[in-house]
């Protein structure tokens, strides 16, 4: 049988020590840090990777070649699930969004002398970077809308425009910012180009950061005015901006897939002991079939979650074409988090809705997961432009539903 669900030894072991590294390293520092407090938070997340270095799990979606372990996408995904059962999880191995996506795009697409400036300062560490694409004017889904423009003027482009939304920008050394380049392009999403942009810059405003339902987290609105970039900090060829765009965004949005994983499954974990404990009505939680339904949902679901994006990963390493699975497991998986998450609260009663479990603070985070890095809707678009195309094609969607043997 060529299907194997199984991890390799090595790989399974490594799981396990990254669940080991996350209780007795990265959940004790969490407690101690002040969130409040910047000093406090920094000093947390330095010794939290320090011991990363130590424990051997530092950089595991990089190449060897910058100092990291060179995983491919489906050891990432058992690496990334269980890092992002703690919340600094992700951060503690420096494979945080949105730096884990920039470090993917500069690895493609970046020059041998861009590598040197940006990727490997990021890989070690000594950096934090930002994607500036999304715009308050415009609908973020559609790229070919961007209104920030890129003026060539001698060896410099002058750039001119307004971003938010701009996750990590406060603190980051460096952007990669997608302005439009082309006037008339051959086709619309041909337009835009990437440009890495050194921070903090004359003409790069951070004018706030916006405060969202789940509080402040450094998602920052920006002014651009005037902003001088020298013509060899573009990243990518000119017009190639969506394309770049796209290709960071696909292993990117499976990444986000994989620490939803590591969210979901705490949620069932949570959902579970607490309904084996809480007594009412005669009978424990758990032995009343309306939260066995809640229970059972949640399993299913986190089951078919985990099924899509092993399978996504494993399309991403097998170099085939990968989007329709990436999209499917990306809208998949947020909607399940949401719903997992939800019933784990409803579970708990007021203490799920109270601060004093983590639960709060993930239904709030999972929000976001079903219209950032691809709306719902766009997936949905995109998924069932792809069966008709199949049907059209081979008679068949049987390619638009994972191309599996069945
Ligand atoms: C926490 C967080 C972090 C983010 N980080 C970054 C970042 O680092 N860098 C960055 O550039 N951006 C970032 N974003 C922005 C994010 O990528 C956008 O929110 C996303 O692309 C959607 O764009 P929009 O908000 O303008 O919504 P719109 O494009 O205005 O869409 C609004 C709604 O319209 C509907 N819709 C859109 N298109 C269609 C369609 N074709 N068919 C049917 N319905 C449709 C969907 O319901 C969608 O939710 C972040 C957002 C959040 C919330």
């Amino acid at each position: 049988m060529a299907i194997d669900f199984s991890f390799p030894p090595e790989l399974e072991a490594l799981r396990l020590r990254v669940r080991e590294f996350i209780d007795t390293v990265v959940r004790p520092a969490e407690e101690e840090i002040d969130e409040k407090n910047r000093d406090s938070l920094v000093a947390g997340v330095l010794r939290m990777r320090k011991a990363a270095h130590e424990w051997g799990l530092w950089l595991p979606q990089m190449p060897a070649e910058y100092g990291g372990m060179g995983l491919g996408h489906v050891a990432m995904a058992a690496v990334s699930a269980e890092a992002a059962k703690a919340r600094f999880g992700p951060f503690a191995l420096n494979a945080q969004a949105p730096d884990e996506g920039n470090m993917h795009t500069l690895l493609h697409w970046a020059t041998d002398e861009q590598k040197e400036i940006y990727l490997r300062p990021l890989c070690e560490g000594r950096m934090r970077s930002c994607f500036a694409m999304t715009e308050p004017e415009v609908a973020g889904s559609d790229p070919t809308l961007i209104q920030t423009r890129a003026v060539l003027d001698g060896d410099e482009w002058v750039i001119n425009g307004h971003k938010w939304f701009i996750s990590g920008a406060r603190g980051a050394r460096f952007a990669i910012l997608i302005a439009r380049t082309e006037d008339d392009p051959e086709i619309p999403q041909a337009a835009n180009s990437a440009f890495l942009v050194d921070l903090p810059a004359p003409g790069w405003e951070l004018v706030r950061d916006v405060e969202t339902m789940s509080g402040g987290h450094n998602h920052c609105e920006i002014r651009i005015r005037e902003l001088r970039v020298p013509v060899d900090r573009m990243l990518g060829g000119r017009g190639q901006g969506h394309l770049l765009g796209q290709a960071r965004l696909g292993p990117a949005r499976l990444a986000h897939c994989m620490r939803w994983l590591g969210q979901a499954e705490t949620a069932l974990d949570m959902m579970v002991d607490r309904a084996t404990k809480r007594f009412a009505h005669g009978s424990y939680l758990s032995e009343k079939q309306g939260i066995q339904w809640m229970i059972a949902d949640s399993t299913m679901e986190l089951y078919q979650a985990k099924l899509m994006v092993l399978h996504s990963a494993y399309r991403i390493d097998a170099g085939a074409d990968f989007r329709t699975e990436v999209s499917m497991a990306k809208h998949f998986v947020a909607n399940a988090l949401n719903r997992i998450v939800d019933r784990a609260i409803q579970v708990h009663g007021a203490l799920g809705y109270s601060t004093d479990t983590p639960l709060a603070q993930m239904a709030t985070q999972a929000r976001w997961a079903r219209f950032a890095d691809g709306a719902d809707e766009v997936h949905q678009w995109r998924i069932a432009q792809r069966a008709i195309e199949a049907y059209g094609r081979d008679g068949s969607t049987r390619a638009a539903t994972g191309n599996l043997p069945l």
